[in-house]
């Protein structure tokens, strides 16, 4: 698994490392893993972190 995995702007191309695009020597950008994000994790941690907080507050939500 290349660890500098990058994509052309303009192609999609795929390329590792390098500068510019081969096909069409545009700029590249970093690729990062197809949303495993996570963000997402730590946003639903602090969604469950946050209703916890809220229970504890206002029992009364329980209740609902
Ligand atoms: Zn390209």
């Amino acid at each position: 698994m290349p660890t500098h995995l990058k994509r052309c702007t303009k192609c999609m191309n795929y390329t590792i490392s390098e500068a510019n695009c081969k096909n069409c020597n545009s700029p590249v950008e970093n690729v990062y893993p197809p949303r495993f994000s996570l963000q997402d994790k730590y946003q639903d941690y602090r969604m469950e972190h946050f209703r916890k907080k809220m229970h504890e507050k206002f029992p009364d939500l329980k209740k609902k």
